[in-house]
This record gives C-alpha cells, sequence and structure tokens, in this order.
C-alpha cells in the first residue's frame, strides 16, 4: 500500500507573530512522518490566510516560494475560523489522502499526529485530538470551555469532550462534510453527524507561542450560542416546556384568585399584578429572542451565501477549490 498525502489544514488570522516559528515546525513534522514512510513525501502544509490584515498571506507566499511543502490560499476577506478552516479542508480534498487540522500558533502538540496516522492506518476515518488536561490555559478558559462543552452536550448539540477543531479526517469523511451544505457552520458538531469510524488521540495544550486569541469571551459566547442553535432545537422545546409550566402556574394563581374573591379576602393586589406583568414580559420577551435566533438561522441559511470565497493561491494546478454550500 503507498502511504497517504497528508496535508495539514491550517487557518490563520493576523498571525504574523506566530508563524514564522511554527511552520517550520509542521515542515519538520511532515518530513518525518514521510521519513518514517508513514505518509507519502508528496505531502503538504497548507495554510489559509483568513483575510488578516498583517503580513501573514506574505509571509506564507514567501514560504511557499522557499519550499514547496508549503501551500496557501487566501481568503478573500475575513470569514471566520470555521469557514476557513472548511476553505482549507475543501481545498485539500481534491489533492490528499488525509487532513490534518491544528491551529497555527502552536498550542495543540503537533507530536499527537504521529497517532492519529496510525489511527488512520489501523482503519479510522475520524480522529479527534482530545486535550488531556488544560493547565496551561487560564482558570477563566478553562472553567468557561469545559462549562460550554457541558452546556452543548445537555442542549443535546453532541460534540467530543475536549476536542476543538485538531483532527485528522479521510478523503471519504471529508467528501462527507462537502454534502453538508450549512452556512452556519460548527464542524465539531457536524463531523460526528458525518460518521465513519473514529478513535480520539490524547494530547497537553500548550500556551500560545506568539500573538494572542483572537477568542475573547464576548467571541466565546457567540460562538457557543451558535453552536447549539446550530445542532439542536431543544432551546425551542425548553421554550414550550416552559410556556406550559408558567401556563399552569398562571392557572393555579387564578384558581386561587376566584376563591380569594368569593370567600371575600380580596386585597388590593398591586404587588402580585406588577410582579406578574413584569415576569411575564420578560419570559416573552427572552423565549422571542430565542425564536428569533432560529430565524436568523433560517435566514441566513436560505440566502445560501457563500461560506468563503478564494481570491489565490499559491499553487497553479488542479481544480479550483468551490464551495458547495453555492451548488443548491
Ligand atoms: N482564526 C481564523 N480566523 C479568525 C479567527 C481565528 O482563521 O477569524 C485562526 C487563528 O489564526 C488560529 C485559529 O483560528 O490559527 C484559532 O484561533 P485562536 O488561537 O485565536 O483561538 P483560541 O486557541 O484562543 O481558542
Ligand atoms: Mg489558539
Amino acid at each position: 500500500m503507498t502511504p497517504p498525502i497528508l496535508y495539514i489544514v491550517i487557518p490563520c488570522y493576523n498571525e504574523q507573530a506566530v508563524l514564522p516559528m511554527t511552520a517550520p515546525l509542521f515542515r519538520q513534522k511532515v518530513l518525518d512522518l514521510a521519513g518514517a514512510g508513514k505518509v507519502s513525501a508528496d505531502s503538504r502544509v497548507l495554510f489559509v490566510n483568513d483575510g488578516s490584515k498583517d503580513d501573514t498571506w506574505s509571509i506564507i507566499r514567501s514560504l511557499a516560494a522557499s519550499d514547496p511543502v508549503y501551500e496557501g490560499v487566501c481568503l478573500s476577506r475575513n470569514q471566520g475560523h470555521q469557514n476557513a478552516l472548511l476553505a482549507g479542508l475543501m481545498t485539500a480534498r481534491s489533492r490528499a489522502d488525509i487532513t490534518i487540522s491544528i491551529d497555527c500558533d502552536g498550542q495543540d502538540d503537533i507530536n499527537a499526529m504521529d497517532k492519529m496516522v496510525d489511527e488512520y492506518l489501523a482503519g479510522m476515518d475520524v480522529v479527534y485530538g482530545v486535550r488531556s488536561k488544560r493547565e496551561t490555559d487560564t482558570w477563566f478558559k478553562r472553567t468557561t470551555a469545559q462549562g460550554f462543552y457541558k452546556v452543548m452536550s445537555a442542549l443535546g448539540a453532541d460534540t467530543v469532550y475536549n476536542h476543538a477543531d485538531y483532527r485528522l479526517l479521510s478523503r471519504r469523511a471529508l467528501d462527507g462534510l462537502a454534502q453538508f451544505r450549512e452556512v452556519n457552520l460548527f464542524l465539531r458538531g457536524l463531523v460526528p453527524l458525518v460518521g465513519f469510524r473514529s478513535s480520539s488521540v490524547y494530547y497537553e495544550r500548550h500556551e500560545r507561542l506568539a500573538g494572542e486569541s483572537h477568542y475573547p469571551l464576548k467571541k466565546m459566547l457567540s460562538f457557543a450560542f451558535d453552536g447549539i442553535t446550530s445542532l439542536s432545537v431543544k432551546p425551542i422545546r425548553l421554550i414550550t416546556a416552559l410556556g406550559f409550566l408558567i401556563s399552569l402556574c398562571s392557572f393555579i394563581g387564578i384558581v386561587w384568585v376566584l376563591l380569594t374573591k368569593l370567600f371575600g379576602a380580596a386585597v388590593s393586589g398591586w404587588a402580585s399584578m406588577t410582579c406578574a406583568i413584569f415576569f411575564m414580559g420578560g419570559v416573552q420577551l427572552l423565549c422571542l429572542g430565542v425564536i428569533g435566533e432560529y430565524i436568523g438561522k433560517i435566514y441566513n441559511e436560505t440566502k445560501a451565501r457563500p461560506r468563503f470565497i478564494i481570491s489565490e493561491t499559491t499553487f497553479a494546478d488542479g481544480p479550483a477549490p468551490v464551495d458547495h454550500a453555492q451548488e443548491r
């Protein structure tokens, strides 16, 4: 059996500080794996420039000029981590037998790739990189991130615990993923839905080598909310349940009011009235908000805008990668 062609897919957004440090590490990893005969010598490191405002793209271009192991695609604008990753995966789909996606900041241990490739060679189509501990993250990031996984699974969006976007996908799995046309992209929730045999590889997460995280709390919260509303309709069911519960309470309340009235102990009732009005107003707005969130998602899906547009590549051959969301 000829060894598989591996593409390491790396989304980069404003990473000029860290890219020159981590790119040689990725290159070395590909060379080592190829040297050990586990992957083909045609394996590559593919960077996706997600509309960076700094020198990231020129760094990628000069890397590609310096060594054929490096390749790059440039998106026409910033599309966000998930879309950039998808653009890279769809570019690699026609060229690679396996892809491993990873962040470019050196936080994820690249040595786990050896085990990932071993798992693939043992017959897995999807191999999740799972953080065994998060000691290098701040207490805050660790707790919020773990709370995120717990809330996600409680709300019915199944994700692999402590797995981010460091994973190996086979060509088959990529083809499967390409059939998911959703614009509200949440890859770590979609990959389990693609199916195939999967396994996990454990690694320790390090600190960012340089540069800053692009996921401050605000973005993390919106990412979590997107994840939940993209994968699960449970929140809407919760609203229905809440509606039932409140209706039941109100019914009991009405009976109580009538009884009090009948037996003559009616009080002026201002406090309970206002409380009820405020409470109902609040609950209704909250519920409308959640429903609105889903309508917003439907709105975006019906528009079926492209999830990424590639403006430039460092290679000339091969079919131009397209976004399959446009084909429906
Ligand atoms: N990233 C991207 N587009 C964005 C934001 C981030 O391609 O709009 C990339 C970024 O360059 C990095 C990865 O996504 O390679 C993860 O981002 P980051 O390390 O900032 O997130 P964290 O590890 O703090 O969750
Ligand atoms: Mg990071």
